[in-house]
């Protein structure tokens, strides 16, 4: 492999019901700082059905070419035919670096296009620069439970490759009609090539949630074990007429919507009364909650970190705990 053919950072554009998602103009911005320091191009990567006009707002956000894939067979995202189409685009052009938001698609397209490349990924960078001399990515993020920052580098495969969450990196103010180059391409793929049918697209019906605005937050992390165990944590909410937190492990885990995680990747909030049961207190989740007016930790390990970060602690499990809450509270205010 000669590291002289590869030039270039790409962006993998997401996009969905017409129009490019935030963390794509993030790495953009993020995108356009490497692409200079490097002083090479910056390119967007555009995939989907008629998504040919968001190369303006790609464009407009600091690339310099896009190449495009506006194939009906790209209408919903799929794996197979997403990648297939990276594949074949990398390839072809070559590109150093590519970065991808760390989505649920972007997370899925990047593991796939990594394994298949084969090349190195960075997961859930928080830092990206690139070294003077050898050009490398240096791709940094927490490790060991935040404790420390660990600098990744793929030092033997290009491309490059990297995740980056949503809120991570800033995007460049827009310049309005900034054009650059369009190259459109086209992959021979049949409908029969794909495994994965859609069949129909189904949208969570999601309450809006204001925990931003909400004067008392019950909020659960990991510690309740399962959705079941969390479900605790909305009877106490429901009990005190608060709002249900959560932190993001609970969030990724499928356990609660993201409108309420509370953190430096969910919702600031400053509720009268702030409760964090089976949290552990990571910095990204205090930051989020530390400037509650009376902050209540539960937790079974007296070391945890939280107890560093309230003003009334119960070293206990919150299942033998909360309920003996819920009681008393009913009691209390019935
Ligand atoms: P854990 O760390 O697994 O903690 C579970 C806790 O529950 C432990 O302390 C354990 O002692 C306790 N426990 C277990 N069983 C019981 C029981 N029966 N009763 C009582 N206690 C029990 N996190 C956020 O929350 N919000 C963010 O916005 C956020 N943004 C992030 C952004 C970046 C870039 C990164 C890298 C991380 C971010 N994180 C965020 C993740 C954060 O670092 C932690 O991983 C996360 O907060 C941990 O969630 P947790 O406390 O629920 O789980």
């Amino acid at each position: 492999m000669d590291f002289q053919d590869y030039k270039g950072v790409w962006v993998f554009i997401e996009q969905k019901d017409g129009a490019v998602a935030s963390v794509s103009l993030e790495l953009l911005g993020a995108g356009r700082k490497l692409a200079d320091k490097r002083g090479v191009e910056l390119a967007g990567i555009l995939i989907g059905e008629n998504v040919k006009h968001l190369t303006n707002t790609v464009f407009e956000y600091g690339a310099d070419t896009v190449y495009v894939y506006d194939q009906p067979i790209f209408k919903h995202y799929r794996t197979e035919s997403y990648m297939k189409a990276l594949l074949e685009c990398s390839d072809k052009h070559k590109p150093e670096i590519i970065l991808f938001g760390a989505t649920s698609t972007g997370k899925d397209l990047a593991s796939a296009v990594a394994t298949d490349l084969p090349t190195g990924l960075t997961a859930d960078t928080t830092e990206l620069d690139v070294e003077e001399e050898t050009g490398l990515l240096l791709a940094s993020r927490p490790a060991f439970g935040g404790n420390i920052m660990a600098t990744i580098l793929c030092k033997k495969y290009r491309p490059q490759m990297a995740t980056v969450r949503s809120k991570v990196m800033k995007a460049l103010p827009p310049q309005l009609g900034r054009t650059g180059k369009i190259v459109e391409e086209t992959i021979a793929l049949k409908e029969e090539d794909i495994r994965t049918k859609v069949l129909e697209i189904v949208k969570a019906t999601v309450k809006k949630v204001r925990i931003d605005e909400a004067d008392i937050i019950v909020a659960g992390g990991k510690g309740l074990g399962s959705y079941e165990g969390f479900q605790l944590i909305h009877q106490l909410a429901e009990t005190l007429g608060g709002a249900v937190g959560a932190s993001r492990d609970v969030v990724e885990a499928g356990w609660i919507d993201h409108a309420h995680q509370v953190g430096q990747t969910g919702v600031t909030v400053t509720p009268k009364i702030y409760f964090a049961i089976g949290i552990s207190g990571a910095i990204q989740h205090i930051v989020g909650m530390k400037n509650s007016g009376l902050i209540i930790a539960i937790n079974k390990d007296k070391e945890a970190p939280i107890f560093q970060n309230c003003h009334y602690g119960i070293v206990g499990d919150a299942f033998e705990i909360v309920p003996i809450l819920i009681e008393q509270f009913k009691q209390a205010l019935s």
